[in-house]
């Protein structure tokens, strides 16, 4: 299991482009969110015809902003790539789907739809209105060959995923947090609330400008990981 980040900034750091990340999961890709930035990254790589899955955490435009784009292009120039959205339950597949169907017309036209359950070894935490107010969001574990990784998703308050985390078998888990070095930005987890769990997990930051990183930050944040993005030199190219 491999996570390669496609962007790792928050809803307004272009630079650093939108969280997504490219996950090579049982030998499959799976694109975990699709901001606006996503699509010119998978061009520029070329890696629009290897998306077999696409699942999202929550339909804010930096993680969902170019999906119409990606699937537009994968029926048009991929006619072997057709991807399959996955989805947690069938109250956000109707939410998505309702929000393709406003750019698509008729989105089965060019993507599957699937319940996650039907791909066993990831499992979605729900974090309904822990990052905006009545908007659905998701966590997500995955686990393959004694490896387990967690992407939080945007999270305003880290205690149900870690809650979740604790109630599972003990295993070295590595955690992709959302991060904010601002106390007032509610939406998102601000750093000192993740210090206490520092100990039992291995959490890396994201979602953020890695600029305004404190000095007394002591979580790694993805974008300082070559070996967690995609294209570090395209990171630092758009600097
Ligand atoms: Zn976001
Ligand atoms: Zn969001």
């Amino acid at each position: 299991m491999k996570f390669k980040f496609l962007g790792t900034g928050g809803a307004f750091d272009t630079a650093y482009g939108n969280s997504a990340a490219l996950v090579e999961y049982k030998g499959n890709t799976l694109l975990l969110d699709c901001g606006f930035t996503v699509y010119p990254v998978l061009r520029q790589h070329q890696l629009t015809r290897d998306l077999q899955y696409v699942l999202l955490t929550h339909l804010h435009n930096d993680h969902t902003g170019s999906l119409a784009n990606v699937l537009l292009h994968c029926h048009y120039f991929n006619p072997d790539c057709r991807p399959t959205i996955l989805y947690p339950d069938d109250d956000f597949r109707d939410e998505l789907y309702e929000f393709l169907r406003l750019q698509l017309q008729k989105p089965e036209k060019y993507a599957d739809f699937m319940p996650l359950s039907e791909l066993p070894g990831i499992t979605a935490i729900d974090t309904f209105g822990l990052h905006a107010e009545r908007l659905q969001t998701y966590a997500y574990i995955f686990e393959e060959n004694g490896e387990r990784l967690v992407y939080s998703g945007d999270i305003g308050q880290p205690e149900a995923l870690f809650a979740n985390l604790r109630g599972l078998p003990p295993k070295a888990t590595t955690v992709f947090h959302d991060i904010t070095f601002s106390e007032q930005n509610t939406a998102h987890t601000y750093y000192k609330k993740l210090i206490p769990l520092a100990q039992d997990y291995h959490i890396y930051g994201y979602h953020c400008d890695p600029t305004a990183n404190p000095v007394d930050n002591p979580f790694p944040l993805v974008y300082h990981h070559p070996e967690l993005l995609l294209t570090p030199v395209y990171q630092d190219a758009v600097h």
